[in-house]
């Protein structure tokens, strides 16, 4: 007998109303009981990435809606600045020089995060950076940047401001209006609280004009004829319809629940996580800027981090995530992201304490239970 949980920062589980409505027979999608449901999803998506302008819709992982922005934004040879924190920030570099682009990376220490300062001083120097490239939650470091701070200073020059929000929307503040965030791209599988496979895209004015001066080819990921066909609630292709179903049921969800409710509920899962691994001796790999939406932890130094993660989710079931790259093995990684509650965080921080203990770490899994029940109460 077997029973799963799943507490990885992506994918994150997907509730069982939209698991069902996913099971509907399929319908064509231009058809008026298709657009019907794709307005009621576009509505929605405004109000989760808080913005007046039209939220792009594409059929692929997030990383597609990454390279689209590359693609759709900048011209060959540009000159952009990326914040290289972790894997995610470096792939922002990685895309842009598969494109030609001169991307100039700032590196941060893993599992810190970027000096907003640090961005200033490069714009200042040169007036001819593109764009800047950063990520609201690094999922491989569990830091959380400061992306309002980083707006505020974009928005003074004349590079725009690109957030790989893949991580982090919908589960933590950002508000691509108010703080002038000009490209917000995010995916279903985080805290949309669905399946992977679709990816969205956020553009302001000032990006608008960067799209109108591109000069790079495209064809599948193109920001203008997606844009011109959600203009009469339609798509350039056939878009994931069963995803965009169970999309419109999570976003109902989200808005009955509303944004700062949701994002009070992750900071206290985040809280509670916390507060319990250091109660049980152990160290947070980011404690300087954490993330909401996971958290990351050193892995005690006599213990195999991979064959951690592995006893937790083979023999107890309950899946979190290991490093990656330089981390690989030696932290470990708690998501509190989407459709998680207290009981979730609970079950993972007691089977954590039960496999440390196996494995010959002795911690007191009682004291991270107590001090985590002590965050989640408080009011
Ligand atoms: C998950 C994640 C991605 C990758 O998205 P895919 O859907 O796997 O393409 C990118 N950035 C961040 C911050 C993520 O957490």
């Amino acid at each position: 007998m077997k029973k799963d949980y799943l507490l990885t920062p992506g994918p994150t589980p997907v509730p069982p109303e939209a698991l069902l409505s996913m099971a509907m027979p399929i319908i064509h999608h231009r058809t008026p009981e298709f657009m019907e449901i794709f307005k009621e999803v576009s509505e929605g998506l405004k109000y989760i990435f808080q913005t007046e302008a039209d939220v792009l819709v594409f059929t692929s992982s997030g990383t597609g809606a990454m390279e689209a922005a590359v693609s759709n934004l900048l011209s060959p040879a540009d000159k952009v600045i990326t914040i290289e924190g972790g894997k995610f920030g470096e792939r922002w570099t990685e895309i842009c020089r598969a494109y030609k682009i001169n991307a100039v990376p700032i590196e941060v220490k893993w599992g810190t995060a970027v000096d907003p300062k640090d961005i200033e001083l490069k714009l200042k120097g040169d007036n001819e950076i593109q764009a800047v490239f950063t990520t609201l939650c690094e999922t491989s470091t569990g830091v959380q940047t400061d992306i309002k701070a980083i707006a505020d200073i974009t928005k003074r020059y004349n590079a725009v401001l690109v957030v790989d929000a893949i991580s982090g929307l919908g589960a933590v503040d950002i508000k691509a209006d108010e703080w002038g965030v000009d490209c917000v791209v995010a995916g279903s599988q985080k805290g949309l609280m669905i399946p992977p496979g679709l990816a969205f895209v956020s553009l302001s004015k000032k990006a608008w004009e960067k799209v109108e001066k591109s000069k790079f080819p495209r064809y599948y990921f193109d920001f203008k004829a997606t844009k011109k066909a959600l203009e009469k609630t339609d798509t350039p292709f056939t878009p994931a319809i069963s995803l965009v179903i169970a999309l419109r049921t999570t976003l109902r969800m989200m808005r009955q629940e509303g944004l700062d409710v949701i994002f009070t509920r992750h900071k206290k899962l985040a809280g509670a996580t916390r507060a319990a691994m250091k109660a049980m001796g152990l160290e947070l790999f980011a404690p300087t800027a954490p993330s909401d939406c996971v958290t990351a932890v050193k892995v005690p130094s006599s213990l195999d981090g991979e064959k951690l993660v592995k006893l937790m989710r083979d023999k107890y079931g309950v899946a979190i995530a290991g490093g990656q790259a330089e981390m690989k093995g030696k932290i470990f990684r708690i998501a509190h992201m989407g459709f998680i509650k207290e009981t979730d965080i609970l079950t993972a921080i007691n089977i954590l304490g039960m496999a440390l203990n196996e494995m010959g770490y002795s911690c007191e899994t009682a004291l991270g239970v107590k001090a985590s029940i002590e965050e989640l109460s408080k009011k």
